[in-house]
């Protein structure tokens, strides 16, 4: 462990860990490596590297949609759980920034996207990480010693880059899911890039919209194009019969608590399984209950006026779309009576969730022939492999629902870097270790 030792024989600069990624949750660990380095005798430093594919740090910028809110109460942020009297807290985001009174006034736990983009873009530019921006990573490759055991990865970047580390920390973040029948275009895209769409459609006045899903997303955009565009239609296509409220009272809460963490890694694999069916709506396809009480409220406002342009599709699925220079042709067939209509809008945006960015296209075979996750989120590899690769992202099946989401990055940090320490220190591994659940899971927001 030192700031950044060099192979044996070799010129090469060795990284305690390179992070893959550099969205909040590999923010809230070399936030965590920062002040752990602070307290550490000079040979207990940890070297890290930073890899981000974007030029700058972002945080889901084509969603940051006027007033949309956070779905977790501010004290969730990159620290305040790990370590409350850390100079990262939103607390002294808002002290920095001269707001902490007025912001106490508001009397919010949950700040607006906006805000919380700008204060994980203030912790960002504050943090003394070695992040290299513009910087896509290709691959992990095992780099093996003579004696057969491999105790390095060799991190490969899209510009041929490469940096040699015993831990890589992948928070590569998530992935668009796009139905099987649907071709993106200039009209239709994913909901995670919607504000650059929806600014690049050609420049004339939008007659009529669609959105397919019943997610918060989903419920987000078609206000946000109810509002934003007075004279157009807005339809919202979902196989539901209506929105169902996202359940974030106290008791349901906790399944995003980091004790849960511990509940679920340990628990039988059917008891985990069961929980996180039982308790999806804290989260998936579901709405905050404002939001759907702001749209019903539109909607009815529109029925007693006779001047109707927000359609709730319900119960429907669409089944052909056709893609034309001055509109897509979106065919929308109700399950309820099996009426299918065929209507011309200027965009179909496609609200259909997200799920974990694989690892295969990184990892290859050290991904295929995993075992499992460790509660410390380290992947169990085979027994040549000593060098250690953690996941932040990815483990809802085996470590809860907190796997995607803000709520457990500061605890969650703060883990990794105690098994990243005991790992440098000793060389040890690690030996409570799910073996039965896949790693991989596929969720919707
Ligand atoms: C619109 C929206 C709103 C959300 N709101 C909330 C909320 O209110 N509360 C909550 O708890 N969660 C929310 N989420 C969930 C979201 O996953 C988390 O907020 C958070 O972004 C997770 O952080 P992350 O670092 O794991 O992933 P990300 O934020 O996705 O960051 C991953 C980073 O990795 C980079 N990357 C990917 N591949 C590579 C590569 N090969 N090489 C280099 N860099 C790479 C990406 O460019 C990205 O910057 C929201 C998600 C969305 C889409």
């Amino acid at each position: 462990m030192s700031e950044s030792s060099r192979t044996p024989g070799s010129s090469r600069d060795i990284r305690d860990v390179v992070g893959i990624g550099f969205g909040p949750a590999n923010l809230a660990l070399a936030i965590a490596i920062e002040e752990s380095n602070e307290a550490a005798a000079p040979d207990d430093q940890l070297s890290a590297v930073f890899f981000e594919a974007e030029e700058k740090f972002s945080w889901h910028p084509g969603m940051l949609l006027d007033g949309a809110t956070m779905q977790i109460a501010f004290p969730k942020d990159l620290v305040t759980f790990r370590n409350p009297r850390s100079a990262y807290t939103f607390f002294s985001y808002l002290h920095d920034r001269g707001r902490l009174v007025d912001f106490v006034n508001h009397q919010t736990f949950f700040p607006t996207r906006h805000e919380f983009n700008d204060y994980l873009g203030w912790a960002a530019s504050r943090v003394s990480a070695d992040v290299r921006y513009g910087a896509a990573v290709t691959s992990v490759k095992p780099v093996p010693d003579e004696d057969g055991k491999t105790r390095l990865f060799e991190v490969v970047g899209a510009d041929g880059t490469t940096v040699l580390t015993r831990n890589v920390v992948m928070g590569a973040g998530l992935r668009e899911r796009i139905p099987e029948w649907a071709t993106r275009s200039t009209r239709c895209f994913h909901n995670h890039n919607f504000l650059n769409h929806i600014g690049a459609l050609p420049p004339v006045k939008h007659q009529r919209f669609a959105v397919l899903g019943a997610g918060q997303s989903a419920a987000e955009i078609v206000q946000y194009l109810h509002r934003n565009y007075p004279d157009a239609e807005v339809h919202n296509v979902f196989s539901r019969y209506g929105y169902s409220p996202a359940d974030d009272s106290p008791y349901a809460n906790r399944i995003f608590d980091p004790e849960a963490v511990d509940d679920l890694h340990s628990a039988p694999a059917e008891v985990r399984a069961r929980l996180l069916d039982v308790h999806r709506s804290t989260n998936y396809s579901c709405v905050d209950i404002d939001l759907i009480n702001e749209l019903y409220s539109a909607e009815y406002s529109e029925r007693v006026s006779g001047a109707r342009r927000l359609f709730m599709r319900r119960a429907s699925e669409i089944i052909e779309i056709n893609d034309q220079a001055d509109g897509i042709e979106v065919s929308i067939r109700s399950d309820l009576d099996g009426l299918t209509d065929t209507l011309t809008y200027d965009a179909l945006v496609l609200a259909t969730g997200f799920e974990p960015a694989p690892l295969e296209p990184l990892l290859g075979d050290i991904a295929r022939n995993a075992q499992g996750v460790a509660r410390d989120y380290q992947l169990v590899l085979s027994d040549d492999i000593e060098a250690g690769i953690y996941l932040q992202g990815g483990t809802e099946r085996t470590h809860g629902l907190t796997s995607s989401l803000l709520s457990n990055v500061a605890v969650r940090a703060g883990e990794i870097l105690a098994a990243v320490r005991d790992r440098c220190s000793s060389e040890s591994l690690l030996a409570t270790v799910n073996q039965t659940d896949p790693y991989v899971t596929s969720e919707a927001r």
